[in-house]
């Protein structure tokens, strides 16, 4: 994408921003909601039991050794190892309470182990963990087995026994490789640190790599990030997922610490994603989705080009993983067009399951036009073009709808087909880039 297209793509994505749904402060589910752990209770009494059809699992882990500046996560700063023993001891409570409702060992496609800093968890802690999953969902050979890694915790040990207890795909999360970007954030990773840690994740036997990258972070300009695409290509990930930074200090007290003029602006950040999606690209790799690169013959770009790519809350799937269980604070679940989230204060999750309650803060259900429309969306966000477009046609006219996209060249409309055209990827990736869950759910644009 040339300059001139950077700037005219800036101009649409200011001139929509009053009228799209702003990124959601966490948690997500705030405020009333008519949504609650009876709800959840009844969707997990009416799951078919014994069934073969599999589901997706999420455990969430909130526990980091310091806090980066940047942090937008659910997490806590704990150095107290009987902190997450008690945490654990909660996840094994909320772990039976639903299986007990929704039945035990249901296959599983897709696993992810997210927070915070699931690795700051101890040897005994992590086994204890993977036991818990085993105990209770019975994982396919071909499961997608992931965590999410601080490198600088991921020793070679550790390394190896992740590979032991069955994890496949680690992410290692990077946000920039630049030492002056890093230290603006609050992180410091040596580039001789990261080529050591991966190297060891390689001969651990950990078959897929992955890391993130974060365009739009403090000091970061095309020049600092176009550096850390060399780097990052030098290590050669398997999988990279690019997602846009959004200061928000007004939900993250810890981000007032960033000067805001040190932040790139809305152009910036659109000529930031360009260089990202140009290094890897000519580098070979295949962008899929709206936001992520992966090597050629992944199964996910396998899985893209045969126009079977999906995605969930946990992020891109080859498999069919309608029914998403997650498990620990803020976590969020889907099932039969229900979601919900966990209370996010740890105490408050805690305390509702000592209390035998689902530990439900809210959520909202689609109806069958909503879910449908919903489908359209991932389909479309997945695999750049969709077939129902009538899914689509009831989307408002006005800033933000399908016809203001066409206008604008996001979006092409042939018949009944839709398609994301190649101006179209690089802003709808910042449009649709809200990790709001909501924003997603209501199949909103
Ligand atoms: S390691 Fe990740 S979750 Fe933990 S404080 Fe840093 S950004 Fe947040």
């Amino acid at each position: 994408m040339n300059n001139s297209v950077v700037g005219a793509a800036a101009q649409l994505i200011t001139s929509t921003a009053g009228q799209r749904k702003q990124p959601a402060a966490e948690p997500y589910f705030s405020g009333a909601s008519a949504v609650g752990s009876a709800d959840y209770a009844e969707a997990l009494s009416r799951q078919p039991r014994h069934t073969a059809v599999p589901a997706a699992v999420y455990l969430h882990l909130p526990f980091c050794p310091s806090r980066c500046l940047s942090c937008d996560h659910n997490t806590s700063v704990n150095h107290d190892p009987a902190t997450i023993d008690r945490y654990l001891d909660a996840l094994e409570r909320e772990l039976s309470m639903v299986t007990a409702l929704s039945g035990m060992r249901r296959p599983v496609a897709q696993l992810h182990v997210g927070g915070g800093t699931p690795n700051y968890l101890s040897e005994r802690q992590l086994v204890r963990l993977a036991a818990l999953v085993d105990t209770h969902f019975a994982l396919r050979p071909d499961a997608e087995v992931s965590l999410e890694a601080n490198p600088a915790r991921a020793t070679p040990g550790q390394l190896e026994l992740l590979a032991g207890l069955g994890f496949k795909t680690i992410h290692f999360e990077l946000r920039d490789l630049n030492p002056v970007v890093q230290r603006s954030i609050g992180r410091a990773h040596s580039g001789a640190m990261i080529r050591d840690v991966f190297a060891n994740a390689r001969e651990a036997g950990l078959r897929t790599i992955a890391m993130d990258l974060l365009y739009g972070l403090p000091g970061q300009s095309q020049a600092t990030i176009r550096q850390t695409v060399a780097e990052a290509l030098a290590l050669q990930p398997d999988r990279v997922a690019c997602y846009a930074y959004s200061r928000r200090a007004e939900s993250f007290q810890h981000q007032r610490a960033i000067d805001p003029d040190s932040m790139p602006s809305l152009g910036d950040k659109l000529a930031l994603f360009n260089a990202i999606a140009e290094g890897f690209e000519s580098a070979g790799y295949v962008w899929v989705g709206l936001d992520s690169f992966v090597r050629p013959g992944d199964p996910l770009a396998l899985a893209q080009s045969e126009s079977r790519l999906r995605r969930n809350w946990i992020g891109y799937t080859q498999h069919e993983t309608r029914d998403l269980f997650g498990f620990g604070s803020s976590a969020i679940s889907e099932l039969d067009g229900l979601c919900v989230q966990n209370h996010v204060d740890i105490a408050r999750w805690q305390a509702s399951l000592s209390d035998g309650e689902f530990p439900v803060r809210g959520g909202v259900r689609l109806d069958a036009r909503q879910q449908r429309r919903r489908d359209a969306m991932t389909q479309l966000m997945c695999n750049m073009s969709l077939r129902d477009y009538a899914a689509l046609q009831d989307i408002p006219e006005g800033p933000g709808s399908l016809a203001d996209y066409e206008r604008n060249g996001l979006v092409r409309v042939n018949g009944d087909a839709v398609s994301i055209t190649p101006e179209g990827r690089f802003v709808l990736h910042h449009l649709w880039g809200d990790s709001s869950p909501r924003h997603r759910w209501d199949g909103v644009w």
